[in-house]
């Protein structure tokens, strides 16, 4: 194969505002809609990959925005892609990391569009590009974020008696530790031993409401806290993980190999949610798990609200480890009202399958993407 002359011949970006199916609300802000940024690259051979990079209510989770996502893709990465010749997936990566400080979200809209185009050109899933499945199916989470307890408990009851989810992360921290906990407690309490149910704060408490939380939570039978401090506070994660309480799960915190080496070192998290975006692409997110799992730690896939696009490419690789402990919670494609891709994504049994065809196994609908495109 004469890969010597194959070129990135067009670059395209949209932002794409979906409704959701309900407000989603979290600790900093509520969501009725996702933005988010969808690439596609078209290759001289006339392969094609596409990548997302979407973020949490714009930059109210991270620090960066749909917006300046695109404009970064459009105004500085676009023109390096298309400036050389494309050698493989690796050396693309170095080039822009070598040129491009930071931006993990639009750095990992460009490699899982590599990827997936590299996928097709195989005729392999992108997993196999990453090391080799070793499950077909991952078991994937609901949130309850409508805010109020009676719509959250007859949401779980839905998902239970469907079977499409039995495991419920609620998310908290808006308002008192005493309120809140009495409403995860009255969840669990309603579906009892038919489901779990752990909390994401979100960042949002101080040490002392975290230290008071926590046995409040174990006692009322919650799984795990996720993200109960400020993502810098590693040593108020640590405090909370040495009690021994309750599992502590980082999400926030985890921005990269590089921090999670740290938060490794410092015994910091038993859990750590895996985010491709956050790690910045599938690579570094691989050198996060090594981190995490090497050290003893559980692992958890974790989601940034995306679409199929970076929801698959998640699944993808999560599909080449042979337990994600406490399962995933990519069940974003769920929460949005409508689809911009062909496929439709099998969830039941509590579980999404992995895609088997080339690439990520997945396609856009361009009349779909015209109508959502802003
Ligand atoms: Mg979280």
């Amino acid at each position: 194969m004469s890969d010597n002359s194959l070129k990135i011949e067009r670059v395209e970006t949209f932002v794409l505002d979906v409704p959701t199916t309900r407000p989603h609300v979290l600790a900093m802000t509520t969501m009725n809609h996702q933005s988010m940024v969808i690439l596609r690259l078209t290759f001289s051979d006339g392969t094609q990959g596409i990548g997302e990079a979407t973020t949490i209510g714009g930059l109210s989770y991270g620090d960066e925005s749909p917006e300046g996502i695109q404009l970064t893709l459009d105004n500085y990465i676009t023109p390096m892609l298309l400036k050389n010749e494309y050698k493989s997936v690796g050396a693309t990566m170095a080039f822009i990391n070598r040129n491009i400080v930071g931006n993990r979200f639009a750095k990992t809209a460009i490699e899982i569009a590599l990827y997936d185009a590299l996928g097709h050109r195989l005729g392999v899933p992108v997993s196999e590009l990453l090391g080799g499945r070793v499950v077909d199916r991952l078991s994937v989470l609901w949130v309850l974020a409508s805010g109020n307890l009676d719509s959250d408990i007859d949401e779980a009851h839905k998902m239970i008696e469907s079977r499409r989810h039995n495991v419920f992360k609620i998310k908290i921290g808006k308002r008192s530790v005493e309120e809140d906990v009495a409403h995860v407690a009255a969840v669990k309490k309603a579906i009892g031993d038919t489901g779990r149910v752990q909390v994401d704060v979100n960042q949002a408490w101080t040490r002392s409401q975290a230290n008071r939380a926590a046995p409040m939570l174990a006692d009322a039978g919650i799984d795990l806290i996720e993200q109960p401090l400020a993502f810098n506070d590693i040593e108020g994660a640590q405090h909370l993980v040495n009690q021994g309480v309750i599992p502590i799960m980082l999400d926030e915190s985890v921005q990269g190999p590089k921090v999670a080496l740290d938060l490794v070192r410092a015994k910091a998290a038993d859990i750590y949610a895996i985010k491709i975006l956050q790690a910045g692409g599938l690579t570094e997110a691989q050198k996060v798990i090594s981190f995490a799992q090497t050290s003893g730690a559980a692992l958890y896939g974790g989601t940034m609200l995306e679409s199929p696009v970076c929801t698959i490419a998640s699944a993808q690789l999560f599909s080449t480890y042979e337990q994600f402990e406490w399962g995933t919670e990519l069940f974003s494609p769920l929460l949005q009202n409508d689809s911009f891709i062909n496929e439709t994504l099998d969830y039941s049994d509590f579980q999404l399958t992995v895609p088997n065809t080339p690439g990520l196994g997945i396609s856009l609908n361009q009349e779909k993407v015209d109508f959502y495109k802003r």
